[in-house]
């Protein structure tokens, strides 16, 4: 079944089409990864699915049920998740209150419910040692970490995420990668993966979805986006390298 599904989406800022007649359809407990090169659209297309920025044109449907005019929030509610490419945690609330605001995007839970459900995905995600810590003390790969656990606590049934792995060293990618297949096994869930690390992109994603300047110019099997010429050309258009490390 399909989980969510963007059909004709078109954004415009100005002169600027920063998404083009985008269709998108990600199956339950999927894992897409969504490429581009730099200034491609795909951050607009997150905002777009979660509600923060109004597209120009186009539809969008979560679990079959039309969500285009639904608030960021009614969309978390109907189990969209996601981080965002620039970290937004509360800097002074502790690592476990930030967690508990996500937990709370699942109605009807008491405090204390709030509260064990932020330590359990906090011991999932191997950070329990961290709920006591004001986020301000964190490294930048722990809060990044945070983020995640913070999305996942509010039981998503499609996890959209903005390029978690960006400014992260190695070992903190490896790490990522691990819990990224560890949830994919624990929760039923998508995952919607923005991601520039090809060899990331490689070894987790099912599908790719590839846009640029504003369109979808593939989507397949990594193995068929790869060898796909208007990708490679869209890459070397961009002047960035597109091998897969
Ligand atoms: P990507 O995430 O693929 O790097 P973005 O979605 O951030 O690309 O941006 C797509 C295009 O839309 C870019 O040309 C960017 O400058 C433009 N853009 C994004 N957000 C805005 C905005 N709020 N106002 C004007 N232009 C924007
Ligand atoms: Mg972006």
């Amino acid at each position: 079944m399909t989980i969510l599904r963007a059909q004709g989406v078109t954004k415009r800022y100005g002169g600027l089409l920063a998404l083009s007649e985008v269709d998108v359809a990600i199956e339950e407990n999927e894992f897409v990864a969504l490429i581009g090169p730099n200034g491609a659209g795909k951050s607009t297309l997150l905002n777009v699915l979660t509600g923060l920025t109004p597209p120009t044109a186009g539809t969008i449907e979560l679990g079959g049920r039309s969500i285009t005019k639904a608030s960021t929030h009614a969309r978390i509610r109907a189990g969209l998740g996601r981080t965002f490419q620039h970290g937004r945690l509360f800097d002074r609330l502790s690592v476990l209150e930030n967690v508990m605001v996500g937990a709370a995007n699942r109605p009807g839970r008491s405090e204390a419910q709030l509260e064990s459900a932020a330590r359990t995905s906090l011991e999932r995600m191997g950070l329990g040692h961290l709920a006591p810590s004001r986020i301000s003390s964190l490294s930048y790969g722990n809060r990044r970490m945070v983020e995640l656990t913070r999305a996942l606590a509010g039981e998503p049934r499609i996890l959209l995420l903005d390029e978690p792995a960006a400014g992260l060293n190695s070992g903190e990618v490896e790490d990522l990668m691990t819990r990224l297949r560890a949830i994919r096994s624990e929760h039923r869930l998508a995952v919607v993966l923005i991601e520039h690390n090809m060899g990331m992109v490689m070894r987790l994603a099912e599908r790719i979805v590839v846009l640029n300047f504003g369109r979808k110019i593939a989507e397949g099997t990594p193995a068929a986006v790869q060898a796909d010429p208007a990708v490679l050309e869209a890459y070397l258009g961009a002047g960035s390298s597109y091998a897969a490390d």
